[in-house]
C-alpha cells in the first residue's frame, strides 16, 4: 500500500486513530496514565501497525501531522470524557524535530482543548536528540521550561542511550522492552542497573513490554516505578479503553504526586533512605539493604512496599508478612505499638531521619524511618530495619540503650519466676539499682523509697507477682507519684508482657 499518497486522505476520514495502552502504577496497580499508539485502520486492509508506515512518513516529512493527529485524538478524548485525572503520552518523531515549530503546534491544540500541559507527557527517542542537536536541545527546554514532562524512549535499545542521559534531563526512562525479552540473570542485573542509575539521576523509571507475573514482581521489587505491558493490557480502541477505566482504579492527581515522589526513593541503594540528590554525590553501588514503604493515613498504618531483606530481617523479629505487621501495628493493645507510633510520628513533624533501637521479643533491632511523601493528613515513610546480632544484643542494649529509652526514666527487664530483674536503662534520676540480686526484693524497696507514701499500696497491688501473669494480657499500667529530688512526680509506669515469661518494666514521664 502508498502509505505516502493515501496518508492525507486517510486521515482526513478518521482512518488512523489512537489506541490507548494503561501504564500502571507498579506498587498500586493503578493506572497511572496511558500511552497513545498510532493504528492505521484501513477499510480494505484493516488495522495496519505504525511499524508499517512510520518510516514512510517519516521519509517524506509526514510524520508530524500524525504526531499532531495523535494529540488531537488524545485531546478530543480528554474533553470528551471528563478524565481529568488521567495523563497521556504521545509520541515525537525525530523528524517532528527539523523543521516544524512542534513547541508552538503543540501548544495551540492543548489550548484549543484546554487541556493543563502536565496531562500530556511527549515521548522521545535517543535517535531525536542526535539528529540536528542544536534545534532539539532549543525545542528540549522549551518543551521543559513550559512545563511538559519529557519522557526518553526505547532506552538501552540503540547506541548512545547513555549519552543522551548525560546532556538531557528527562523526567521518565522508558526501558526498551528489548532487554525484557530474554528474563535471564543478565538481562535482571542490566535493568535493575538502569533503575539505580535512573534514581541516582533523579529520573523516573517505567518498563515497556511486561508481559509475565515474574517480569512484574522483579520490577517492583527493585523499585521500576511504572509497567507498560500486555501482561496489563493491550492497545486498546477508544470505547475498549473507556471499558478498562471504568473497571480499573485510575490514580487521582494528587495519587500521581504522592507517588512520583515515592519514586525518588532507591529501593536497590546500600543507603536507601539517602535523598537522590545525595545520592548523585556518593559512589553507592547495588546493595541489598531491607527497605519499606509505610503509608499512614486516616490513623491507620500499611505496608505497601517491602523488599526481600526487610522480609528476612523481620522474619527474625517473628513477622512473615504484610498482613501480620499491619494486622499487629494497628491494633490499639499492640504491646510496641506506642512506640511505633511515636517514632512515626516524630518522623512527620521532625522531617529528619529518626533512628530508634528497640527490643521485640528478646530481639534488638534498630529501626529508622524518613518520610518521603505528604499530602494532607497521608504520609508516605520509608523505613528500613536491622536486627542485631544476636551474639552481640547485651553490648548493643548497653550502647544503645541511650537513645533507645531517652524518652524512659527506667526501663528493666523483669523475670519473676526466676526473680530476677535486669535493669536496661536508667537515666541520672534513677542511678541507684533496685531489684538486680531479687526482683521482690527490689519491688519493696522502691516502693518504700521512691514512690509516694499515698501511692504505696496501689503501686505494691499493681506489682503483685503472684497474680501478674493473669493481670497482663498485653501490658498494665498506672500513675504513680515518683520520688524527683525532694519532690513527687507523676510517672507512667507500664508492665509488658515479653516472651518467656518476661515482662518490660518502663517509668516514662509525661
Ligand atoms: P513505542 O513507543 O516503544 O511503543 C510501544 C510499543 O510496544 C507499541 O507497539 C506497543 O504495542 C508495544 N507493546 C506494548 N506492550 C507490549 C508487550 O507486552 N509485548 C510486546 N511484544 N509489545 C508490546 P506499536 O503500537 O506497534 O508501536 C511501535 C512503535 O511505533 C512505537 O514504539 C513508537 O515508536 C511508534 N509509534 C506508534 N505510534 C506513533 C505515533 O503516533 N507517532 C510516532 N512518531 N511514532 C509512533
Ligand atoms: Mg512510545
Ligand atoms: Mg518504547
Amino acid at each position: 500500500m502508498d502509505f505516502v499518497n493515501s496518508f492525507e486522505e486517510a486521515l482526513s476520514k478518521g482512518y488512523i486513530k489512537a489506541y490507548f495502552q494503561p501504564l500502571t502504577r507498579a506498587i498500586t496497580g493503578k493506572v497511572c496514565g496511558a500511552e497513545a499508539l498510532a493504528r492505521w485502520d484501513d477499510p480494505e486492509l484493516g488495522l495496519i501497525p505504525p511499524g508499517d508506515f512510520i518510516g514512510q512518513l517519516e521519509k517524506h516529512r509526514l510524520i508530524h501531522k500524525l504526531d499532531l493527529a495523535m494529540l488531537e485524538n488524545v485531546c478530543r478524548f480528554y474533553q470528551q470524557n471528563d478524565c481529568k485525572d488521567m495523563t497521556f503520552s504521545i509520541n515525537l518523531s525525530r523528524v517532528d524535530f527539523v523543521k516544524t515549530d512542534m513547541f508552538q503546534e503543540i501548544n495551540k491544540i492543548l489550548s484549543k482543548y484546554d487541556v493543563p500541559v502536565k496531562t500530556i507527557h511527549l515521548e522521545i527517542t535517543e535517535s531525536t536528540m542526535l539528529t540536528n542537536q542544536e534545534y532539539t536541545r532549543k525545542l528540549f527546554d522549551q518543551f521543559k521550561d513550559a512545563g511538559f514532562s519529557v519522557w526518553m524512549d526505547d532506552f538501552g535499545s540503540g547506541y548512545s542511550s547513555m549519552n543522551v542521559l548525560k546532556d538531557y534531563k528527562f523526567d521518565m526512562l522508558k526501558i526498551d522492552r528489548s532487554l525484557l525479552t530474554k528474563f535471564d540473570l543478565r538481562s535482571k542485573k542490566i535493568i535493575s542497573s538502569i533503575v539505580n542509575m535512573a534514581k541516582a539521576l533523579g529520573i523516573h523509571t517505567l518498563s515497556e513490554g511486561v508481559e509475565t507475573e515474574e517480569q512484574l514482581s522483579y520490577l517492583r521489587n527493585i523499585g521500576c516505578e511504572v509497567i507498560q505491558g500486555y501482561y496489563f493490557a493491550k492497545p486498546m480502541c477508544e470505547d475498549d479503553f473507556l471499558a478498562y477505566l471504568e473497571t480499573h482504579k485510575v490514580e487521582t492527581e494528587s495519587d500521581f504526586d504522592f507517588w512520583n515522589d515515592a519514586g525518588k526513593v532507591n529501593f536497590l541503594s546500600g543507603d536507601p533512605l539517602m535523598a537522590s540528590n545525595d545520592l548523585a554525590n556518593s559512589d553507592e553501588m547495588l546493595g541489598t539493604a531491607p527497605l519499606a514503604l509505610i503509608e499512614y493515613f486516616n490513623g491507620l498504618i500499611t505496608y505497601p512496599y517491602l523488599n526481600t531483606a526487610y522480609i528476612k530481617e523481620i522474619s527474625k523479629l517473628g513477622y512473615y508478612s504484610t498482613e501480620q505487621i499491619e494486622h499487629d501495628i494497628n491494633d490499639e493493645h499492640y504491646v510496641y505499638r506506642d512506640l511505633f507510633m511515636r517514632q512515626i510520628e516524630n518522623t512527620i513533624h521532625r522531617g529528619s531521619i529518626q533512628k530508634t533501637d528497640n527490643i521485640m521479643n528478646e530481639v534488638v533491632y534498630s529501626f529508622s524511618t524518613k518520610l518521603v511523601a505528604s499530602n494532607g493528613d497521608r504520609h508516605l515513610i520509608a523505613t528500613t530495619v536491622r536486627v542485631i546480632d544476636s551474639e552481640r544484643s547485651d553490648y548493643m542494649v548497653l550502647k544503645y540503650s541511650q537513645s533507645l529509652y531517652a524518652t524512659y526514666d527506667l526501663v528493666t527487664k523483669i523475670t519473676p519466676d526466676k526473680d530476677s530483674a535486669v535493669q536496661i536503662y536508667s537515666n541520672a534520676g534513677f542511678s541507684k539499682i533496685y531489684g538486680t540480686a531479687s526482683l521482690s526484693r527490689g519491688i519493696t524497696e522502691f516502693a518504700a523509697t521512691e514512690v509516694h507514701p499515698d501511692d504505696r499500696d496501689r503501686y505494691l497491688a499493681f506489682f503483685d507477682l503472684a497474680t501478674l501473669n493473669e493481670r497482663v494480657i498485653h501490658f498494665i499500667q498506672q500513675s504513680f507519684r515518683v520520688r524527683n529530688g525532694d519532690d513527687y512526680t507523676m510517672k507512667n509506669i507500664r508492665i509488658s508482657k515479653l516472651e518467656n515469661g518476661n515482662y518490660l518494666y518502663t517509668i516514662q514521664s509525661y
